[in-house]
C-alpha cells in the first residue's frame, strides 16, 4: 500500500480494531480504506474462498476515483475489466487484510467501548466497530435496527450466466462475438423483461442475463440453479443473437437469481455506535440501478475518512456521521433502481421515437462526479454540528435542490405494469 496516494500511509487510525462481515464490495472497500489508515482489520466472510462471487458488474467514476487511490488495485482490474465503447438497447427483435473463511457470523453485540461477533463454530471476535457488509440477507441488520425485517420480492428475478468465450465458439452464429476484440453490451427491453449480453475479451469470457417476472413463489433462496431452456423460452421470437447466444449458455454457469430488496431504513448504527451497516445490509439495490457496488465502496470510504477525521475516541460519532451523510442518496440510488427498471420494461415508444436518450443509464453528475471520502471530510464539522447540538445540515450529494421524501417498495410496486412520470432520478 506505500505506493498509494491520498490516503497512504496517515496512521491515523492506529490503535483502531476493526471487525468487517462479509467479503463483498462494502467489506473489502471498508478493509482497503481502514486498513490503509493504519486500523487493524479482520474481515469475516462466509464463503469458503473468493473463487466464484458473482459475474459481472458495472462501476462508475464514483467508485473508481475511490479505488484510484487503492495503489496497483485499480490498474490490476483494468486489466481483466471489459471497457465496452458503447451499450445498445434494442427493441426485443484488498492487501494484507486477513479475511477468515468459512465464518460465518452468528451474532454482534456491543457495549458502550466494543462490539463483539459470534461465528457458528462458536469463535467470538472483539472490535472497537463491526462494520456489517453482509448483503441484502444481512443478519446483522436486526440487531441495528431492533426490528426483524426480512428481504422482500422486486417483483423480478435474472437468469444470471457468466461463462467461457468456449461455448460462443462451437455455434458458427456465436462465434464472431468471441472472436472480436471489442467488448460488447447489448440489451433488449421488452414488457417486464429486458436481456443483457457483455462480453470481456480480456478475461475471454461471456456473460447473459434475462431479467423476468418472479412467478415462481421460491423461498428467499437466491441461487437456484437455472434451466437454459426456460431461459431461452423467455425470448421466444426475440433477436436471434439473443436466442443463440443463449442456447450457449452451459447449464451448470445458470442461476436463476431472485432480485429481493428492503424498504430504505433511517437507522444503520447501532444503539451504542459501535455496528454500523454498510451497503446492501444498509440499503439493497436493484441490478437496475447500475450503482449498488458502487454505493457499498462510497460507504466504505465515507466511514474511513469519518474515522479519520474525528479519531478512534470518537468512534461512535463518525459511524452516526456516515450514516446522516450517506441516508439520502442511497435512499434516491435504491430508487433509481427500480426506475430504470419501469423505464425499459413499461417503455413508451412513442417518448423514445423523439428522445432515444430516455432509455440510457443515468449517469448524473450527482452520482458520478462526488468523491464521497472527499465529500465526508468537507463537510464532516457540519454533520457533527448538526448531530451534537441540532444545527441544520442539508446534503449536497443529491441533485441540486431536490427535497428529500421517504418511500417504500409498495409504493415503487404501485406504479407496476402502469405507464406514468413518477420519477425523481431521471
Ligand atoms: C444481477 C445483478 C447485477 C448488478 N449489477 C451492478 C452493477 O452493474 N453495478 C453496481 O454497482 N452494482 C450492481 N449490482 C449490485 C451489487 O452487486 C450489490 O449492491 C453489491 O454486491 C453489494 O455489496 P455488499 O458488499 O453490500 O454485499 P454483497 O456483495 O452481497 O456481499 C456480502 C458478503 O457477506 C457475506 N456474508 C453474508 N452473511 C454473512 C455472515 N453471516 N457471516 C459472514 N459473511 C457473511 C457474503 O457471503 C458476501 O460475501 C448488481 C446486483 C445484481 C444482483
Amino acid at each position: 500500500m506505500s505506493e498509494t496516494n491520498g490516503i497512504a500511509g496517515s496512521k491515523s487510525l492506529s490503535g483502531l480494531k476493526v471487525l468487517i462481515i462479509g467479503a463483498g464490495f462494502g467489506g473489502l472497500a471498508s478493509a482497503i480504506e481502514l486498513q490503509v489508515r493504519g486500523a487493524t482489520v479482520k474481515v469475516l466472510e462466509l464463503s469458503p474462498d473468493m473463487r466464484k462471487q458473482g459475474d459481472v458488474i458495472m462501476m462508475g467514476p464514483n467508485a473508481t476515483m475511490i479505488m484510484k487511490k487503492w495503489g496497483q488495485c485499480l490498474p490490476e482490474l483494468l486489466k481483466g475489466a471489459a471497457q465496452p465503447r458503447h451499450m445498445v438497447i434494442a427493441n426485443k427483435e484488498g492487501k494484507g487484510v486477513e479475511v477468515v473463511f468459512d465464518a460465518r457470523v452468528t451474532d454482534v453485540t456491543e457495549t458502550e467501548e466494543s462490539a463483539t461477533v459470534t461465528t457458528a463454530d462458536g469463535q467470538t471476535y472483539t472490535g472497537d466497530v463491526v462494520i456489517a457488509a453482509d448483503g441484502v440477507h444481512s443478519k446483522a441488520r436486526a440487531v441495528v435496527v431492533g426490528v426483524k425485517d426480512r428481504p422482500k420480492k422486486s417483483g423480478f428475478a435474472v437468469y444470471r450466466s457468466w461463462f467461457d468465450f468456449a461455448a460462443l465458439r462451437q455455434n458458427p452464429k456465436t462465434k464472431f462475438l468471441a472472436d472480436s476484440e471489442e467488448a460488447l453490451f447489448q440489451m433488449w427491453i421488452d414488457q417486464d423483461k429486458h436481456a443483457i449480453i457483455t462480453t470481456n475479451p480480456n478475461l475471454q469470457k461471456a456473460t447473459c442475463f434475462v431479467t423476468h417476472k418472479d412467478t415462481a413463489d421460491i423461498k428467499e433462496d437466491w441461487n437456484l440453479p437455472g434451466d437454459p431452456a426456460d431461459m431461452l423460452a423467455m425470448v421466444e421470437g426475440w433477436d436471434p443473437l439473443l436466442t443463440e447466444v443463449i442456447k450457449q449458455v452451459p447449464r451448470d454457469c445458470l442461476i436463476d437469481y431472485k432480485l429481493l430488496w428492503r424498504d430504505p431504513v433511517r437507522k444503520w448504527v447501532s444503539d451504542h455506535g459501535r455496528v454500523a451497516l454498510v451497503g446492501d445490509a444498509a440499503h439493497p439495490h436493484l441490478s437496475t440501478s447500475g450503482t449498488g457496488g458502487a454505493q457499498a465502496i462510497e460507504d466504505a470510504a465515507t466511514i474511513a475518512a469519518l474515522l479519520e477525521k474525528l479519531g478512534k475516541g470518537k468512534a461512535a460519532l463518525a459511524l452516526r456521521a456516515y450514516e446522516k451523510l450517506r441516508y439520502e442518496r442511497t435512499s434516491l440510488t435504491q430508487r433509481m433502481g427500480f426506475e430504470t427498471r419501469h423505464v425499459w420494461h413499461q417503455t413508451d415508444w412513442e417518448a423514445v421515437s423523439k428522445n432515444p436518450e430516455v432509455l440510457k443509464f443515468p449517469q448524473p453528475a450527482w452520482l458520478n462526479g462526488i468523491d464521497a471520502g472527499d465529500y465526508a471530510t468537507r463537510r464532516c464539522e457540519e454533520v457533527v454540528a448538526h448531530l451534537e447540538g441540532g444545527a441544520p445540515f442539508a446534503s449536497t450529494n443529491i441533485p441540486d435542490g431536490f427535497v428529500h421524501e421517504d418511500w417504500t417498495i409498495e409504493e415503487m410496486l404501485a406504479h407496476e405494469g402502469k405507464k406514468g412520470d413518477f420519477y425523481k432520478t431521471r
